[in-house]
């Protein structure tokens, strides 16, 4: 049941509080519906988007992952802003990569994958197979200890709010309390109670056998700090980390169709194929590099992102706009009709710009960190401080990625690499970025000098909290993170059930 805890809505006795309620919290509590326990939702956020309360002080780099584009406090979280592509994490990012300090996972893919069905559903990718891809009959033919071709994919209904209202509306055992920010874990020997406050002052502290926190990867670590393990788990709040994404050259293809016949997405079930490039485990042990990858990005087309609209409108209200885009740019459209109707692929005009977006890991030992601040925010909690900085092994791996892609790609296209932006640290800085994963920063760990939480996602010393976020990952690789995340909460919650 939704309740409204702002409302004046008083919150039920609890055998499990999930504190959030984004892609994390949700699929944990779906996991455990229909269970005997009592589960417990605490959500900060109301039920749309509020743009407020996401104060925080970024004495680094700009980081757009804590900015309201990136960092939202509503019923469905981040999901309310994604577009929920996938990427399983490579089976070399687990480790060993004794070249990069402190990146190695306690646990290896087999902990991991045999979750992924689950987690696929939860985000509503649809089981889109290459064999009945385009690229059926295999990818261009690289050298495979140099760089490999892939896909990514795409969820066919990404806002995770809309998908789980219906069920918790009605649930027996899994009420969502809205309105209701957790300011504080009370932790003796165990976590004893979460203190809830509510921004007109309304406070209750609420027990409960055990605690998940699943507020996402700033608001994860900052929870715990503010709630005093910084002490005993110096780790907590350091090890952050997120993807570095650059556009970094122009792609002039030999022969347009072909290449747009390799490069562009594939569309099916309502999802998507995004087909990507990434350079092999072998090179990037060779040279030292943390993984590294990208993919294409095509020139707009007014024809084709109006006939997306138009599939994606809900009335007549929200469809008018892009038919009037379609018909102003009308050989476009139909051109982009022709594409995605009978082949299921995207368009762009054959004039139109290519450029390649690098997507790169980073090293957990890149300086950056979430930190408390001595000003509070409007519940009264310390705000974050998020020190973003962007290490040099970023800009040296994308340098060796490029050089790559260039070799591997003869034939099939002129790379003309952006040197200027790859050339010094402040130019690299000026144009690279974070997209939105906060990692690392309750980071897993065999022990609790080297990390937050154990294999099994249980805060070090404390056995009946719980962290499932992506700020558990002691290392990102290159992959989008909620998917391997959201398997590591259905693992979660089969301990939990057990
Ligand atoms: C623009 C954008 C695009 C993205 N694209 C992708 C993508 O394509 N693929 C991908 O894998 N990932 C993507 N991500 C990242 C992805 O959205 C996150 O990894 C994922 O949604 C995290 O889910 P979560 O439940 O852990 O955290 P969140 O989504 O952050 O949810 C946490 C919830 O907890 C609540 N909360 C926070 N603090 C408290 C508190 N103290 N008390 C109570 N409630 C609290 C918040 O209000 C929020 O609802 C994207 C993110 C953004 C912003």
């Amino acid at each position: 049941m939704l309740l409204d805890f702002r409302a004046g809505d008083d919150l039920p006795p609890a055998d499990l509080i999930i504190i959030g309620a984004g892609a994390a919290g949700l699929t944990l509590a779906r996991e455990l519906a229909d269970t005997d326990l009592r589960v417990l939702i605490l959500e900060a956020g109301a039920r749309d988007l509020d743009k407020g309360l996401l104060g925080h002080e970024a004495p680094g780099l700009p980081y757009r992952g804590a900015t309201s584009v990136g960092r939202i406090k509503a019923f469905g979280g981040s999901t309310l802003s994604w577009a929920g592509q996938s990427l399983e994490i490579s089976k070399n990012v687990y480790g060993p990569r004794p070249w990069i300090r402190d990146a190695d996972w306690p646990i290896g893919p087999e902990d991991v994958e045999p979750y992924y069905g689950r987690a696929l559903k939860a985000m509503n990718v649809p089981d889109l197979q290459i064999a009945d891809s385009p690229w059926a009959d295999g990818w261009p033919e690289f050298d495979q200890d140099q760089l490999s071709m892939t896909a990514s994919m795409w969820s066919a209904q990404p806002n995770l709010a809309e998908e789980h209202e219906p069920w918790l509306s009605n649930s027996r055992n899994v009420h969502c309390a809205i309105g209701a920010a957790v300011v504080r874990i009370n932790i003796g020997a165990r976590a004893e109670s979460v203190v809830v406050r509510t921004l007109e002052g309304r406070e209750v502290t609420v027990e409960a056998e055990r605690i998940v926190v699943c507020s996402g990867g700033i608001e994860a670590p900052r929870l715990l700090l503010a709630s005093g393990l910084g002490d005993p788990l110096p780790w907590t709040g350091k090890g952050f980390h997120d993807h570095v994404s650059i556009i970094c050259a122009e792609i002039i293809p030999n022969d347009r169709k072909e290449f747009d016949e390799i490069f562009q997405n594939w569309y099916s079930d309502g999802g998507k194929l995004m087909p990507k490039l990434l350079l092999s485990a072998e090179k990037q042990e060779a040279e030292k590099l943390v993984e590294v990858g990208g993919h294409m990005v095509f020139g707009a087309s007014g024809g084709f992102e109006a006939l997306k609209g138009l599939r994606k409108a809900k009335s007549i209200k929200d469809a008018t706009p892009f038919a009037g885009q379609a018909l102003k740019s009308l050989p476009e459209a139909a051109a982009a009709a022709v594409a995605a109707g009978i082949k299921g692929r995207s368009y762009a005009p054959a004039n139109s710009k290519i450029e390649f977006e690098a997507l790169c890991e980073q090293s957990p030992h890149n300086g950056s960190e979430v930190r408390l601040s001595n000003r509070k925010d409007e519940f009264g909690m310390p705000l974050p401080i998020i020190d973003f900085k962007i290490g040099d092994e970023t800009q040296k791996s994308i340098t060796v990625l490029m050089q790559t892609v260039s070799e591997q790609l003869k034939g099939l296209a002129e790379i003309r690499i952006y040197e200027d932006r790859l050339s010094s640290q402040q130019e690299f800085h000026r144009w690279a970025g974070d997209i939105y994963h906060p990692m690392g920063a309750t980071r897993m760990s065999a022990n609790p000098e080297d990390g937050v939480v154990d294999k099994n996602l249980q805060v070090h010393g404390v056995d009946n909290l719980f962290v499932a976020s992506t700020s558990c990952f002691p290392s990102g690789g290159w992959s989008n993170p909620t998917y391997a995340m959201l398997a590591l909460v259905c693992r979660l919650a089969d301990q939990i059930k057990k």
